[in-house]
């Protein structure tokens, strides 16, 4: 078969495998184990680079044959689903039945529920609903060993003993395969709204930012945009504060006349509603900002902090004669630089020097960053993950119990697990 699609950094993997079964991936473990041969769980590939470059790319076990949906209760608000859904196709079932799942992750049609979770992915929508790890209650995984473990169950307070669902969620592939997920559903609202406010300064929006979470509304999203992350949303010059709301039509009325009564003094202006596809486009807004970014970094800060990290992370770009990108899922202090080379060819001393002011800003307000996306040369430069101290040594524990020959994605996530 074709191995291209697979091609992790640059590396081709020894085969693909795709089980139908539970059954069939416990045995395609069990073998790899034999052979000692990796194995790189693949749900729909979005976040494939993502990680510490692997040592040998070995075997990719994909889900894309296990994506159905195996039992949806409306009365319980809760569905099981095989791991290589994608997010995309189960929302639409879900609709059918007036529910959804209260997950928007990027890349949505191709990123499956499994993926989502080892890599516990979220869009926009996480500042009401939270990430994987707040709507997971029941899993089921092939452990490196091609042992099956059952955690939590289908109703939504289950958890006997300790809660090994939230074990697995960012866990990146390296525990186990996880085949199935039990999940918290939630009725569909009957209206739903994307407003932009526009700022000439970031500074003001991020003053925006702090009245709106102080203040009577209930956002479902909450984003800060820089001038080039707006851009991809067709805003002008200047900062863009972009909210979502849902509801009751007439609560998401109010909501929005009351968004525009808060801003105003604050200098915002040219408040517009947009369009339904500008949801999945805030998530890749900095990505796309100039043509193809020389990295992308995730930095976690506290919220108040958000607009001064932003403008902060920017000077510091522009000083080294290269341009950045900046959007932020603002009322949860998560955001996402990306960094261009205005000449086209970037050099990656002067990429990893960017990188590492940005690490440091976050982690001088007790804060952390990832590399989400960097090529090899700029990878060999600067870490993926932040050291994890103490913990570190937990987590290959923890490691070793689930994957004692390691062979699940080895070596690609924190402490060299
Ligand atoms: C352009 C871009 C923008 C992004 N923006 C964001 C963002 O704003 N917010 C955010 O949270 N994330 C973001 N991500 C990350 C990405 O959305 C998710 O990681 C992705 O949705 C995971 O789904 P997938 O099925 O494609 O998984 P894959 O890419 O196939 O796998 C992701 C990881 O999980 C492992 N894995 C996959 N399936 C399983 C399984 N069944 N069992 C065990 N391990 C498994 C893989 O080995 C890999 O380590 C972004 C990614 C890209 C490329």
């Amino acid at each position: 078969m074709d191995l291209g699609p697979y091609v992790v950094e640059g590396r081709s993997p020894e085969a693909a495998v795709f089980p139908g079964s539970v059954d069939e991936v416990r045995a395609v473990v069990a073998l790899a184990a034999t052979e000692g041969v990796p194995i790189v769980p693949w749900g729909g590939g979005t976040a494939a680079s993502l990680g510490t470059p692997a040592a040998r790319a070995g075997l990719v076990l994909g889900l894309a044959r296990m994506a159905r949906l195996l039992e949806h209760e409306p009365g319980d608000l809760t569905a099981t689903v095989e791991a290589g859904m994608p997010v995309a196709a189960l929302q639409t079932a879900l609709r059918a039945r007036g529910q959804w799942l209260s997950l928007d992750p990027p890349d949505a049609e191709r990123a499956t529920i499994g993926g989502v979770i080892a890599a516990n992915a979220s869009g926009p929508r996480r500042h009401l609903y939270g990430t994987p790890r707040d709507l997971l209650i029941g899993v089921t995984v092939v452990t490196g060993e091609g042992a099956l473990v059952r955690g939590g169950g289908k109703v939504v307070k289950n958890v006997a003993g300790y809660d090994l669902p939230k074990l697995f969620v960012g866990s990146f592939g390296t525990l186990g395969i996880i085949v199935e997920v039990t999940v918290k559903l939630r009725p569909l609202p009957d209206a739903e709204r994307l407003v932009a406010v526009r700022f000439d300064r970031l500074k003001d929006a991020g003053t925006a930012v702090r009245t709106v979470t102080g203040s009577d509304l209930i956002p479902s999203a909450l984003e800060l945009l820089d001038a080039e992350a707006g851009r991809s949303l067709g805003s002008g010059p200047g900062a863009s504060l972009v909210v979502g709301f849902d509801g009751l039509a007439e609560q998401v009325a109010w909501q929005c006349d009351e968004l525009r009564r808060l801003t105003a003094p604050l200098g915002g202006h040219g408040i517009a509603p947009l369009p339904d596809e500008a949801w999945s486009r805030l998530c890749t807004a900095a990505r796309a900002a100039f043509a193809t970014p020389a990295a992308v970094m995730k930095l976690v800060v506290l919220p108040v902090t958000v607009a001064d990290v932003m403008e902060q992370g920017a000077n510091a770009v522009r000083q080294r004669g290269l341009l950045s990108a900046w959007s932020a899922h603002a009322g949860v202090g998560v955001l996402t630089a990306a960094v261009f080379s205005p000449g086209g060819q970037a050099d990656p001393a002067a990429i990893a020097a960017v990188l590492e002011d940005w690490r440091g800003m976050a982690g001088a307000g007790g804060g952390y960053a990832v590399l989400e996306w960097a090529p090899l040369t700029v990878k060999a430069l600067v870490p993926v993950w932040d050291a994890p101290g103490a913990a570190g040594r937990i987590m290959q524990r923890i490691k070793a119990q689930l994957d004692p020959l390691a062979i699940l994605n080895p070596g690609r996530f924190v402490a060299g697990i």
